[in-house]
């Protein structure tokens, strides 16, 4: 069966899906986004992340032509339609068709596009075994030029990151302020354990606030104490456990960090606990399909 894509109030075979060339979320990333997981059947904190989709859209002034509850509807009706027990949903609403100028009051409406596809995982022996990653030269974009907290169609500063580790020949890159503090990585969050404590960056520092960093936050409280702190490459390199997080990603260990290995340099306890956790959660709670 084809996979049956989303777009603008109906469904269409993926080899038919298209958009318009004058959309302005393809001019200029004009647009804001989602990706979401459905296990066995459950999508995992589907209220989380429609609410961070209309915040995003509210903060580039971009009106979402549904309501949260058809949205959410919409969401779960792709995954329906194409027969998907667990997998990705990927939601994308841009500013929509205008002319080849920058003015968004130019167009006319905006395009939602809803595509539930399978998920891309790293590979077990990763999640075993930990990755590698380094620093990269391009920091995080300031609140003051792009606010991280939009999660927009403009992940080019994420991609040259991305690029620049992957030729430095590590799978991530870990992005910095320009102070020198650890922010994330190019689509996950990072935690490290100092003193058996979970430290994440705030997200004033300029992390996206994410779903499964926030997720992580609630498994590990009364278990384990855990803080929003700033902290610098020093105390990563120190750190005895570090992991990083997304919902792609869920929890994947790191073991090296710029060549220093972290810990004992394989998966801390507490990273091996949060991550049974975790599962076990994502297979529990949810919106049935
Ligand atoms: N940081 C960035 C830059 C991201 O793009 C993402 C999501 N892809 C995350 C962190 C993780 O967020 P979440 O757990 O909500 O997926």
């Amino acid at each position: 069966m084809e996979q049956k894509i989303y777009i603008n109030g109906k469904f269409v075979s993926r080899s038919e899906a298209r958009v318009s060339v004058f959309d302005h979320g393809f001019l200029y990333g004009d647009g804001v986004f989602e990706g979401i997981r459905a296990y066995e059947g459950k999508v995992f904190k589907l209220r989380e992340h429609v609410d961070r989709l209309y915040k995003s859209a509210k903060a580039i002034m971009l009106e979402i032509p549904v309501q949260k509850g058809e949205m959410t509807e919409t969401i779960l009706t792709t995954l329906r339609e194409n027969n998907m027990q667990d997998g990705y949903v990927r939601v994308v609403v841009t500013r929509g068709e205008g002319d080849l100028g920058l003015d968004p009051r130019k167009c006319s409406r905006p395009s939602i596009v809803v595509i539930a596809d399978k998920i891309e995982l790293y590979p077990d022996e990763l999640y075993k075994n930990g990755i590698e990653i380094v620093t990269v030269a391009t920091h995080r974009t300031f609140p003051s030029m792009l606010d991280p907290h939009i999660k927009s169609l403009n992940y080019l500063n994420n991609i040259i990151a991305k690029v620049q580790a992957t030729n430095a020949g590590a799978i991530e890159a870990l992005m910095l302020t320009g102070e020198g503090y650890v922010v994330e990585c190019t689509g996950d969050n990072i935690f490290i354990v100092v003193n058996k404590t979970l430290i994440t960056p705030p997200p004033s520092v300029g992390t996206l606030d994410g779903i499964t960093r926030n997720v992580v936050m609630e498994i590990a409280e009364g278990i384990y104490e855990v803080c929003e702190k700033l902290f610098t490459l020093y105390d990563l390199y120190n750190a005895e456990e570090c992991f990083l997080t997304g919902t792609a990603a869920e929890i994947i260990p790191v073991k090296k960090v710029d060549g220093r290995i972290i810990g004992d340099g394989v998966p801390g306890s507490i990273t091996s606990s949060m991550t049974k956790k975790f599962r076990e959660l994502t297979k529990k709670v949810g919106v049935p399909i």
